[in-house]
């Protein structure tokens, strides 16, 4: 009789451990909601500032610093003759804080292109915004796409709070480069 109670609690037991198996399943496939681009970063990369405005090129050297320090995929190094260039724009919009162009060949950046808009008044007078926009846009050039969750590759994140890569942000760049 002793017996049998023994075998019943084991099988409870294994059938607990199997309902946080698939728990931790359903977790990493919710936080793996990044999307890619289709390109990636064949080294690492140099770039160059180039705006006249020296709290623009202060973003965006704040933002390669982010992106040097929270990964180890990519680095990313100063080069005054980089034709990686980080700059500004001045495009009236309600919506475009900063905009990244990237040229590659079969998916292998070979050159790109980042400005932030200085038409926006938060890039203008918010270094917070600036910096969330400056590391959503090497983003981009790093091969990461929009997405919906909680990341700096989400357009509706709030800008003055999230300024370094998330989670899932860092999953994405683990899946471009791992
Ligand atoms: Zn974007």
């Amino acid at each position: 009789m002793k017996k049998v109670v023994l075998v019943s609690m084991v099988s409870i037991f294994s059938l607990i451990f199997v309902t946080f198996n698939f728990g931790s399943e359903n977790f990493s496939h919710t936080a793996k909601a990044y999307s890619l681009k289709g390109w990636h970063w064949p080294g690492n990369m140099t770039y160059a500032t180039t705006s006249s405005f020296i709290e623009i090129d202060a973003s965006w050297i704040d933002a390669v610093n982010v992106w040097n320090r929270r990964q180890d995929h990519r680095t990313i190094n100063y080069n005054a003759n980089s034709s990686n260039h980080l700059t500004d724009e001045y495009t009236t919009s309600s919506s475009r804080y900063g905009v990244m162009s990237t040229w590659s060949t079969d998916g292998e950046v070979y050159r790109f292109y980042g400005r932030l808009n200085r038409s926006m008044y938060d890039i203008k007078n918010n270094s917070r915004v600036r910096q969330s926009t400056a590391i959503h846009e090497l983003g981009h050039s790093l091969g990461l796409g929009h997405t919906s969750s909680y990341a700096i590759m989400n357009t509706s994140r709030d800008r003055r709070e999230l300024i370094e890569p998330t989670f899932d942000d860092l999953n994405g760049m683990d899946a471009i480069y791992d």
